[in-house]
């Protein structure tokens, strides 16, 4: 029983529309996966849609949520969140909005480095979907000027490099609330290098934050293990995925690529049933 709840697709910066994810997952005999778009939900109802004549994939909605906080990148994933929301859907508007002026900025700030990619071709990449600094970095690597997608990151567009630029993101605690206020479920995402991340936790859990990504690409052992127990010590239940993008870089999991426990799938879906009881009564 494979699963992975951690997705993404062409509607941000995935390469595979949600069809062909729900295609591949059913393929490899996933019967849980999750799509988690940045600040998107244009690939979800596709996926839904895909699925409904594979009887052993269940596609779970959901998103991710990308936030800040002064030493890190926080991303915040949304299961089971109404994707009809009209709040939602105009929050994630502005978010995606701020990506597009941001992602400009760093093309122009790529230019004056002698980098010279065309704004074009970024959107174009983008296919239309949220845009993202992994857009950019193929742009760049379609031109030649790094000999790897990684480069880009940590030469000029990682946030310690020449070339970034901040942009309008929500706090990790304002991203929870926003996922509880559309009926989902918030789990923060990939969560190994956070700093202070029990403090962390305390407030996302007043926020409304259910659990942890705990099954990760990339994680060992002994990093899972210390997960695990902390979402135990903070009541959190526990999630996992590839953080599937279908960019073929070298550090990338394939899709199903990691071992997630299926009850991460049962206990996520069981809160969402219990979840939906509630707001019905
Ligand atoms: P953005 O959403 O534009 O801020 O870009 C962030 C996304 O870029 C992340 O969600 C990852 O998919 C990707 N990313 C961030 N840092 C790196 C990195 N060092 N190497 C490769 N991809 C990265
Ligand atoms: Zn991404
Ligand atoms: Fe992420
Ligand atoms: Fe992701």
């Amino acid at each position: 029983m494979k699963i992975d709840l951690h997705i993404h697709t062409t509607a941000s910066d995935g390469r595979l529309t949600p069809e062909e994810v729900v295609r591949i997952a059913a393929k490899q005999g996933l019967s849980v996966i999750a799509i988690t778009d940045h600040d998107s939900l244009a690939g979800i109802e596709p996926a839904l849609l895909a699925a409904e004549s594979i009887p052993s994939l269940r596609v779970i909605p959901g998103l991710e949520i990308n936030t800040d906080t002064p030493n890190d990148e926080v991303h915040i994933l949304g299961y089971f969140i109404d994707y009809r929301n009209k709040g939602l859907k105009q929050t994630l508007e502005r978010l995606r909005n701020s990506r597009e002026t941001r992602a400009r900025k760093i093309v122009a700030k790529l230019g004056e480095l002698g980098i010279d990619i065309a704004w074009h071709r970024v959107l174009e990449l983008s296919g239309g979907g949220s845009v993202g600094r992994p857009h950019i970095a193929l742009a760049m690597f379609e031109r030649g000027y790094i000999p790897s997608f990684q480069e880009a990151f940590i030469k000029y567009i990682g946030r310690q490099g020449p070339a970034y630029v901040k942009r309008e993101r929500l706090s990790p605690q304002e991203a929870a609330k926003l996922v509880v206020k559309a009926g989902g479920l918030p789990v923060l995402a990939h969560p190994a290098n956070i700093d202070a991340i029990e403090e962390l936790l305390v407030e996302l859990k007043e926020a409304g934050l259910v659990g942890l990504e705990a099954y990760y690409n990339g994680y060992r052992r002994k990093t899972i293990d210390g997960l695990v127990s902390l979402a135990a010590k903070h009541g959190l239940i526990t999630s996992g995925g590839s953080d599937f993008h279908g960019l073929g870089g070298d550090n990338e999991a394939p899709l199903g690529g990691i071992d997630v426990p299926f009850d991460c799938a049962e206990r996520l879906i069981a809160m969402a049933e219990r979840h939906s009881q509630k707001v019905i009564r």
